[in-house]
């Protein structure tokens, strides 16, 4: 039988959207650790805030960070290092998709310099991302640790036109629980680099997604088990569609634990 793997998102879909909790997802999270199947996270959220995440989930595998901006690899996870892997310091090696920060700063500049307003990470202090995001200011502060995507602010109606002037700029446009500005790449781009790790670790192997957001579209294309999880009210996001893909049946985290329960005992 194949190796699965696991690929989740976080905010909204292993986190509770409101308290960040993944306490709901539990027992699916014991069942797949002692089944050891790995679980890798894939997240718009920065290393720093991913690895505190890491340590309570008791991980220890790969992850990626920024809408699959960084893929980062623990030292020897998959053997010895290959050329285009950067050393990232903590034990870690990077493989780097993502754009400059600096670039993406210039252009948030640019873009609100022709009248959308817009407000990136970057331009708040630490206890306005707090106040954003309903987080502690420890973790506010983890969040503005950004390397290769940055997320922002914006309340006007006409997404479309801010969406082509990113474009115009050669950078691209996704939404998670943020609007992000971003470069080539994606969550779907970074997961079909590690599952090509995988395969050559185990051989055969079943690739497992799990999101809620148009940022997990990528993902979720690239995986052979697409699983879309509800959004706080109980819908699913409209533009979040993938061929096969599976409803979780259950609101962020709960619908994650009943989907990976489901997973498991099917296979
Ligand atoms: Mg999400």
């Amino acid at each position: 039988m194949s190796q699965t793997i696991i690929f989740t998102d976080l905010d909204g879909t292993l986190l509770d959207h409101e308290t960040y909790s993944f306490e709901k997802a539990n027992e699916a999270l014991r069942a797949i650790k002692s089944k050891e199947i790995p679980l890798v996270i894939c997240s718009s959220k920065t290393r720093a805030e991913i690895e505190k995440i890491r340590i309570k989930l008791g991980n220890t595998g790969p992850f990626i960070s920024e809408n699959g901006g960084g893929i980062f690899i623990p030292d020897g996870y998959f053997g010895a290092s290959e050329p285009n892997w950067e050393d990232a310091g903590g034990g870690c090696a990077l493989i780097r998709l993502g754009a400059k920060y600096d670039d993406l700063r210039d252009a948030i500049v640019k873009l609100r310099s022709t009248g959308f307003y817009i407000r990136g990470f970057g331009d708040m202090a630490a206890d306005e991302v707090a106040e954003l995001a309903g987080l502690d200011l420890a973790d506010a502060e983890l969040a503005k640790l950004r390397e290769f995507d940055e997320p922002f602010t914006f309340y006007g109606a006409d997404k479309e036109s801010l969406r082509r002037a990113i474009e115009q700029l050669g950078l691209h446009h996704t939404m998670g629980r943020y609007h992000h500005i971003l470069g080539d790449s994606d969550k779907g781009k970074a997961v079909s680099i590690l599952a090509g790790m995988y395969r050559r670790k185990f051989g055969d192997i079943t690739t497992v997604g799990i999101g809620d957001s148009p940022n997990d579209v990528p993902m979720l294309l690239a995986v052979d088990v697409p699983v879309v999880v509800q959004q706080p009210d109980g819908k699913y996001h409209p533009e979040v569609e993938a061929p096969g893909i599976r409803h979780a049946g259950g609101i962020g985290p709960a619908g994650w634990n009943k989907a990976v329960l489901e997973i498991m005992s099917q296979r």
